[in-house]
């Protein structure tokens, strides 16, 4: 399915459960994806920022429709936008995913003790959930080869990166031929908002 496009950013209009399995299907196939979910203040940031603008159009291999303004959007301009795909939602979603199946996920990001504290909320959340490794996003650039090294080690396959955006879509196109894991997704204030 081509993407629709709003104000220039190429948005693939489908639900919460098709992202999921399109997701999983590429993670069960070996192929990395990059995922965001673009929000207005991401497609706005788009428009001022040639940068942000080219991660998000040709770096990012899945790019959802998050808030009611994206979704809008691409209705008003005549597409089939069927919901609502926010990264909060889909950060959830992942979760219970791994919950199921097994799969398993790293926390890059926050405040120290904040990843920690949304693993532990995980666990209770998702009853066998494995989230394998956590990381604070307070680092020095020395820090990173071996913030890549500990990710890569503890075999995650979805690493949820938050370090607000755009930070944490530039780090994740900086570093992700170095990055094992198969999804790769930037979540903003997630790890707060679960940890409460
Ligand atoms: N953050 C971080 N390292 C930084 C800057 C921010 O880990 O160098 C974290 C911060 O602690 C917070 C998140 O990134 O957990 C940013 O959340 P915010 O809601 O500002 O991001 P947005 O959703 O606006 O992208």
């Amino acid at each position: 399915q081509d993407p629709i496009k709003i104000l220039g950013v190429p948005i693939h209009a489908m639900t919460m459960q098709e992202a999921v399995k399109t997701l999983e299907e590429r993670m069960l196939a070996k192929e990395q994806t990059f995922v965001v979910t673009a929000n207005a203040e991401i497609i706005m940031m788009c428009q001022e920022n040639a940068e942000y603008k080219k991660i998000i159009c040709e770096d990012a291999e899945l790019v959802l429709p998050d808030g009611a303004g994206a979704v809008w959007a691409g209705r008003h301009l005549g597409y089939k936008v069927p919901e609502r795909v926010a990264g909060f939602d889909l950060y959830n979603e992942l979760l219970d995913l791994s919950a199921h199946k097994g799969y398993e996920a790293y926390f890059f990001g926050g405040s120290p003790g904040v990843a920690e504290a949304a693993k532990a909320k995980a666990e209770e959340l998702y009853p066998g959930v494995q989230v394998v490794g956590c990381h604070n996003g307070y680092f020095k650039d020395e820090d990173v080869p071996q913030i890549i090294a500990d990710i890569n080690a503890s075999g995650a396959d979805m690493l949820f990166v938050a370090l607000g955006a755009p930070k944490q879509e530039k780090w994740l196109v900086a570093h992700r031929a170095e990055l094992n894991a198969k999804i790769l997704m930037g979540i903003g204030g997630s790890f707060d908002v679960l940890a409460g």
